[in-house]
């Protein structure tokens, strides 16, 4: 057993990485070393319930003396530049370095920034921190008109945010539909429906060219000459994994950004780890990917944990997530873009929805829209990978759960 693990990155992946360790019995030095200035908190409450004011502050993911009563060192405001593979040590922004048996990377990930004049103007945001939040909100507040590029789950979560805070709301999407990366286009398209039903603008097959404005932000000029007046811009066209450690120590990274791990977190040195959004973790439907979830990131930390003290598990994943969009509880399981076909179970009487990815009689992914008891039974199906009919899945008189129960 190793007696000094560092773990780069002090959010999600980091602190439950840092608990496990504990939970594991293990007894060495941990070094939990993080360039935000309070540890890990709940980030997805950053475009929901903060940004609209319903609490002040995200929640802490560790209560907060535990890290002391753990005896973890904290590093926080604190950047390490250099993982040095050779010597085994961790180099900090601030001078010195930390010896290490193990290295867990928990980077995260950062917003995507976007290649277009007047990117940087006052009035143009990018979500990603507590920072970002309260910059952003500080526009909101006296906004007339906001304009999101990327409807993603970010741009979906804040345009049904903002829409209460009295401002205009245009999201400008690239592609033709919302919210394809993860929720799929019959979803992407119900929820663009729900959007427009509460007001905001949806632009499909829309680009930001460039932004206008001398002091702040006065327009987003498009590709195709369209000219949309916006006082305050959020930049939300995905996350990039904050690999950049890994790559200059020539640890092998996914081309298209994310550590390049087996299924307990390993990379491609052994005494170096991965988990969470910056790891491109295996999936148990093949290939791999960092997955940008937040229930996946918490799995990942405690198999990397457990592998670094010679405990492997090895887990390939399945997504798993949720969402907030124009007042719906939205979760997913599973990658919805693949082959097979959607079906769809309509409970008329709750207006609530499951979408079903089948292939070959089993379910590879569900979405819930509003129907979190049957997302449950539909996430079992998805993991059990139990054989369904399609008459079965469609019909809301049909007990998935009393079905379930028979095929224990
Ligand atoms: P992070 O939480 O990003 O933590 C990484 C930390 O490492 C950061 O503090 C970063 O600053 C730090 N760091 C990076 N480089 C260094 C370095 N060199 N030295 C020191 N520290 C460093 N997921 C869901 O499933 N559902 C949701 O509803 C949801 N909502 C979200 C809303 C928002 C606005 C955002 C941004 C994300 C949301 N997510 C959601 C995604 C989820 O929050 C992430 O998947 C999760 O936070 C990933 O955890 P992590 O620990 O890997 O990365
Ligand atoms: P995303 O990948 O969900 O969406 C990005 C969107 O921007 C896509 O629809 C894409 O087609 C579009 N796009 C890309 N380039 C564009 C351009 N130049 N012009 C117009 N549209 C463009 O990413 P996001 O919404 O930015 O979220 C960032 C990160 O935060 C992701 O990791 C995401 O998983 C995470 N997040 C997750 C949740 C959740 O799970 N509920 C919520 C918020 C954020």
């Amino acid at each position: 057993m190793s007696n000094s693990i560092v773990i780069i990155g002090a959010g999600l992946a980091g602190v439950t990485a840092a608990r496990c360790l504990r939970a594991e019995g293990y007894e060495g030095a941990i070094h939990l070393i993080g360039d935000e200035s309070r540890l890990a908190y709940d980030r997805p409450c950053l475009s929901k319930e903060l940004l609209a004011g319903k609490v002040d502050e995200p929640a802490a993911i560790l209560e907060p003396d535990w890290s002391k009563s753990a005896n973890i060192t904290l590093h926080l405001a604190e950047r390490v530049t250099e993982i040095d593979v050779a010597n085994r040590q961790v180099h900090l922004q601030s001078g010195g370095h930390i010896p290490y048996d193990y290295v867990l990377l928990a980077t995260g990930s950062r917003a995507r920034r976007i290649q277009a004049e007047g990117g940087n103007l006052p009035g143009v945001h990018t979500l990603r921190t507590l920072e970002d939040t309260h910059l952003l909100k500080d526009s909101l507040v006296s906004a007339k008109s906001l304009v999101i590029v990327g409807g993603g789950l970010i741009g979906c979560e804040v345009a049904t945010t903002a829409i209460g805070f009295g401002t205009n709301v245009t999201v400008l999407e690239c592609g033709d539909e919302l919210l394809l990366r993860v929720l799929g286009r019959e979803t992407g398209e119900w929820c663009r429906n729900e959007l427009e039903r509460f007001g905001v603008h949806v632009e499909r097959n829309a680009q930001a060219l460039r932004f206008e404005g001398d002091e702040r932000v006065r327009a987003v000029v498009c590709t195709d000459g369209r000219q949309i007046e916006a006082d305050t811009v959020l930049v939300s066209i995905g996350a990039e994994p904050a690999d950049d450690l890994a790559r200059a120590a020539g640890i092998e990274c996914q081309p298209g950004g994310g550590v390049l791990v087996d299924a307990t977190g390993k990379s491609s040195d052994p005494r170096v780890f991965a988990a969470g959004d910056v790891a491109a973790w295996p999936l148990r439907s093949g290939g791999q990917r960092s997955l940008e979830t937040y229930q996946n990131s918490q799995v990942e930390a405690e198999i990397a944990a457990r592998a670094m003290l010679g405990k492997p598990q090895p887990s390939p994943q399945v997504p798993s997530s949720w969402t907030e969009i124009a007042g719906h509880r939205i979760q997913m399981v599973g990658d919805i873009n693949g082959p097979g076909e959607i079906v769809v179970r309509h409970n008329e009487k709750s207006d609530s929805r499951l979408l079903f990815r089948v292939l070959d009689s089993r379910v590879e992914a569900a979405i819930s829209i509003d129907d979190p008891r049957d997302f449950s039974i539909a996430s079992r199906l998805v993991t059990r990978g139990v054989p369904v009919s399609t008459p079965e899945l469609t019909d809301p008189q049909f007990s998935l759960r009393d079905f379930l129960k028979a095929k224990a």
